[in-house]
């Protein structure tokens, strides 16, 4: 039986809500997935597969080097112990070895956060212990500075909306502390869509995650120095064995980069171009009003923002298209309000085609 979402009983689902960890992250495009294929079909010497698709990737990045891993969180927990491990093989097959003792992470305590997963879990099995400074409501170059130790391996700064942002140092300010003890600065910048700024204002090792800004495949990439990439590939034979990532992923990764870079992401214009025949067909059904709306934080997203005013209420709309087959998930936040948000960064015609005709259903 060819695979299908009826070959499991499972529920087909239409992400009309932004970029949701539970219902997969997004899609990936024609191009990635034929990379994916090529990668699929064929035989590889696996080592040069990493090492020259993360020398691809760092020309498209101007950087020292790049290496593909599983996952952001991978690249983490393997940037951590490369780091403490510094290139030793003995390191590599005792990661865990009390012969090496410089284990410390500093982090600030605004950045020790639970993205999914604690950012400290990785850090730990990296073989690293993490050291706050800091505050939980701030954090200055001097708290960092005054964390250091004979024991520090490392300085660790997560570039997310998830940490406290409000007296919070910069990168570029990290990146300062960080040269002027020689200690390397590794940043998370998992869901960041900027490919370039963190190792322009420093870092030593950037991390991003593969299905996140970029719209890749389940992946993750390290960038930055070619002695510390190149520590981080060692663990593959350590800790990076639990890790490890499919050549099929590898490729596709490798081509959702490139088309990120050239590409970008989809413009407020076009966004703004596909939701006008869909918010039209909308207007038609008795009971639902539908306009083009921006962001409310402003980004260049606009969406279709629909205000219920028939027998039912926004609410029960909502449950309802979640309920059958295909479930429809949509922006709830306004839904008090009598409205239902479409974000169709993730939807295509024939998806859009489908939610209209499950609204007249409802309706
Ligand atoms: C999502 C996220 C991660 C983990 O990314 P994965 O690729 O899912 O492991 C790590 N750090 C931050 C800040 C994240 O937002």
């Amino acid at each position: 039986m060819t695979i299908s979402y009826q070959k499991f009983g499972l529920k087909e689902v239409i992400n009309a809500s932004g970029r949701m960890t539970i219902l997969g992250v997004s899609k990936v495009s024609e191009t990635v997935l034929s990379a994916q294929r090529f990668g699929g079909e064929h035989f590889f010497e696996m080592a040069d597969l990493s090492e020259k698709t993360g020398a691809y990737i760092a020309n498209l990045l101007a950087v020292e080097d790049a290496q593909i891993v599983s996952s952001a969180s991978a690249g983490i927990a393997q940037s951590v112990a490369a780091i403490i491990g510094q290139g030793s093989s003995y390191h590599a097959y005792h990661p865990y070895t009390e012969k090496v003792t410089k284990r410390e992470i500093i982090l600030p305590k605004g950045h020790n956060v639970d993205y999914g997963t604690p950012v400290e879990v990785m850090v730990q099995q990296g073989g690293g212990t993490v050291i706050e400074a800091g505050y939980a409501n701030m954090c200055a170059p001097e708290h960092i500075e005054m964390m250091i130790t004979e024991q520090t391996a490392a300085i660790l700064y997560i570039k997310s909306h998830h940490t406290v942002q409000k007296s919070m140092l910069t990168v570029a300010q990290a990146a300062k502390v960080a040269k002027a003890h020689q200690l390397p600065l590794i940043v998370d910048a998992a869901a960041e869509e900027d490919l370039f700024a963190y190792i322009k204002d420093g870092a030593d090792l950037v991390i991003y995650s593969g299905a996140k800004a970029i719209e890749g495949p389940s992946a993750g990439l390290v960038i930055g120095k070619k002695k510390y990439i190149q520590w981080v590939r060692l663990q593959g034979k350590g800790i990076g064995r639990a890790m490890k990532i499919g050549k099929d992923n590898i490729l596709g990764f490798t081509q959702a980069i490139e088309d990120y870079l050239s590409n970008g992401t989809e413009s407020g214009e076009a966004m703004k171009a596909r939701l006008t025949p869909f918010v039209e067909r909308i207007n038609e059904i008795d009971g639902l009003t539908a306009s083009i709306v921006q962001d409310g934080a402003g980004r260049e997203i606009y969406r279709g923002s629909v205000k219920v005013n028939g027998r039912k209420n926004a609410k029960e709309v909502i449950s309802e298209l979640k309920e059958k087959d295909p479930a429809v998930y949509t922006r709830e936040y306004q839904a008090n309000n009598g409205i239902i948000e479409f974000d169709i960064r993730s939807v295509n015609e024939e998806e859009m085609k489908k939610i209209v005709t499950r609204l007249e259903e409802i309706m």
